[in-house]
């Protein structure tokens, strides 16, 4: 099965415009970006072309403004979007998680650390590798689900999985022409978590207005 993105991203859109309906105030979202960095440049223009859609206005300030604004710290902390995007698609498309071994390749703050306590919380026993684990492939053969967030492109190709396991592209580093033949549910890196993460993203603000 083909996991993507839209359908879950359209259930939360619906959430999210009847919540910003029932609001008195219009939710906006602040967002600090690099200049330099481009693909972060393109996600923010596709979070402002959500947010218009949805109601919600998106004022973007570059990051060395960050410095002089003040309260920023005072926002309440919520959880990095595109690992409750990552979960939020399991879910959506019910596919068990609960006694079942994932293996998640990447530890960072924003995506590979916290879905390993999104999915310990769901009673999933989680193998969390890094760029200095040995043996990849291996580990990656014993996952019932295995989420790519390491954006080396190439680094997971047929050799790393098997059937009946359901493969998240979240970092493109998968070669789908490979997996998709071999894996039971593939959720592509083009239209897959990123379309969940903007919607989570959405739904975080009208939840902290
Ligand atoms: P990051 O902070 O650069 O972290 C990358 C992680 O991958 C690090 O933990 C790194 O290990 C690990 N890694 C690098 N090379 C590896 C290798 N050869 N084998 C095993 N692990 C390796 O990146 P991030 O912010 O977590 O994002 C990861 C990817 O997901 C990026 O491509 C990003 O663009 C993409 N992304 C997609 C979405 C989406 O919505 N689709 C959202 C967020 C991010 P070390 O810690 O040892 O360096």
């Amino acid at each position: 099965m083909l996991l993507t993105g839209k359908q879950p991203a359209e259930q939360l859109y619906s959430k999210i415009d009847e919540r910003v309906r029932s609001m008195t105030e219009a939710p906006g979202l602040f967002a600090l970006y690099d200049p330099e960095d481009k693909p972060a440049g393109w996600y923010l223009r596709s979070i402002q072309r959500a947010g218009e859609a949805h109601g919600i206005p998106v004022y973007a300030r570059p990051l060395s403004e960050g410095t002089a604004l003040p309260g920023l710290k005072a926002y309440p902390r919520t959880t990095p979007c595109t690992a409750e995007a990552c979960v939020r698609l399991l879910d959506y498309y019910k596919v068990p998680v609960s006694g079942k071994h994932v293996v998640i390749l990447g530890r960072s703050l924003t995506v590979g650390r916290p879905l390993a306590m999104l999915l310990l919380d769901r009673n999933a026993t989680v193998t969390i590798c890094h760029s200095k684990t040995e043996d990849l492939p291996s580990i990656c053969h014993q996952a019932d689900i295995l989420v790519c967030a390491t954006g080396r492109e190439g680094l997971v190709g047929k050799d790393c999985v098997r059937p009946g396991q359901t493969l998240i592209n979240v970092g493109g580093d998968a070669v789908e022409e490979e997996v998709t033949p071999i894996v039971e549910n593939l959720c592509p890196f083009k239209g897959g978590v990123g379309a969940l993460t903007t919607a989570v993203l959405l739904q975080h603000v009208t939840e902290t207005n």
